[in-house]
């Protein structure tokens, strides 16, 4: 069995060791040494990276007590090898597993909220909870965890096994039978007390800041994004960065962005709804200076939604059939619509609009629309308004 040292602290960050065995598998190589500074995969905390002998070490896993260290080329069995730690990656998952902890922990005691699933990414770290916390009652779970970092707590471990297991009091039990059964308390479990196999943290200042980043609704309860340590600090900096930066763009200050946001929203809102409203009346002006039956129009200017109104407005005037060509980048977005009494089939208008540009789309009878990537032309335009002539 594999002598673990990675939960020691201080941090060890290498050590020699033998090589007990080394197996090709899938162009990696599966290396089990007798002592190791490499946490495996566990726990939801993702494996710890190093290197064997110089050789790098891209994962780990523990099956029946060995450590499996996964490496990118073999190393000599029965040889003698230095191990070594990527330690910033290690302190990163440690501040990030005591974190969880900490949230989970003040979770339970503040709201009675029960964690259901934990994971901890590259670049993120989840926490699900049972319990639908709202954005109040997540602003003190924050204030609370960072108040346990200040106090810079213990964090200690007791082993025991199955049957001893039953006269601690803790949060959350592993549902396995084994020997040897770690349990973290955070605080002396004033904060936490929980099973688990991560690595962690000696005391709650190492964690140095619990940032909550983000939560949405999960299931019954609420999934949480949280960092913690050198990651929320950077993330916080950059958002801070961020904040400032619009809030410049809007020449106001951070504190008054949000009121500048809804305000250039609210101009926004009026400015589309004015827009609306001239096109209309362009559309109306248009229609009512177009004497034809079969009226198509060519006017790039116009969107997709804008095409519709024209049509609308010239068969609210003296058009039958109505096909109006827009703009839209680079290409064209086209519509065809009968006044109410009228047979021909829209539908079938725009598979010939189709067929002549290249384009795609479709309706119903009464009408129809399309879009081509090609720009379309007053030739184009003057086929289809004979077609529709003949076809009326
Ligand atoms: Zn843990």
């Amino acid at each position: 069995m594999t002598e673990k040292l990675f939960y020691e602290h201080p941090v060890i960050t290498s050590c020699e060791a033998e090589v007990v065995s080394c197996e090709e598998r899938n162009g990696s190589y599966e290396v089990v040494l007798s002592r190791t500074v490499i946490f495996p995969e566990g726990g939801g905390q993702p494996a710890d990276r190093g290197t064997i002998g110089g050789v790098p070490v891209t994962d780990a896993h523990e099956r029946g007590g060995e450590v499996f260290h996964i490496c990118t080329a073999p190393v000599p069995v029965g040889a003698r090898v230095t191990v070594t730690l990527d330690t910033e990656r290690r302190l990163d998952h440690s501040a990030r597993h005591t974190g969880e902890h900490m949230l989970s922990g003040l979770a339970y005691k503040l709201f009675g909220a029960h964690n259901v699933g934990f994971h901890m990414a590259e670049d993120y770290a989840t926490i699900d909870l049972d319990v639908f916390l709202d954005n109040e009652a997540l602003s003190r779970l924050e204030e609370e965890a960072n108040r346990a970092v200040r106090r810079d707590l213990p964090v200690t471990e007791v082993h025991t096994d199955h049957e001893g297991l039953a006269s601690y009091t803790i949060r959350k039990k592993a549902d396995i039978v084994s020997d040897d059964i770690r349990i973290v308390f955070i605080g002396g479990g004033e904060i936490d007390s929980c099973t688990c196999c991560g690595t962690h943290c000696a005391k709650t200042g190492e964690v140095g800041y619990i940032r909550i980043a983000d939560a949405q609704k999960y299931k019954s309860g609420v999934r949480i994004w949280f960092s913690c340590g050198a990651m929320a600090v950077r993330e916080a900096a950059a958002i801070t960065r961020s904040m400032t930066n619009i809030a410049r763009s809007f020449s106001t200050s951070r504190e008054e962005l949000p009121a500048a946001i809804r305000k250039a929203q609210d101009e926004l809102g009026q400015t589309k709804r004015l827009l609306k409203e001239r096109t209309r009346a362009l559309c109306g002006l248009i229609a009512a200076g177009s004497a034809d039956e079969a009226a198509v129009l060519l006017r790039p200017e116009l969107s997709a939604a804008d095409v519709k109104l024209l049509a609308e407005s010239l068969v609210s005037a003296n058009a039958r059939v109505a096909l109006v060509f827009g703009g839209s980048e680079g290409g064209a977005c086209y519509c065809a619509m009968r006044r109410e009494g009228e047979t021909m089939q829209m539908n079938e208008l725009i598979k010939s609009v189709n067929a002549l540009t290249g384009g795609k789309g479709g309706g119903s009878p009464a009408f129809a629309q399309g879009r081509t990537d090609k720009p379309v032309t007053e030739e184009l335009a003057a086929i289809m308004r004979d077609y529709i002539k003949k076809a009326m």
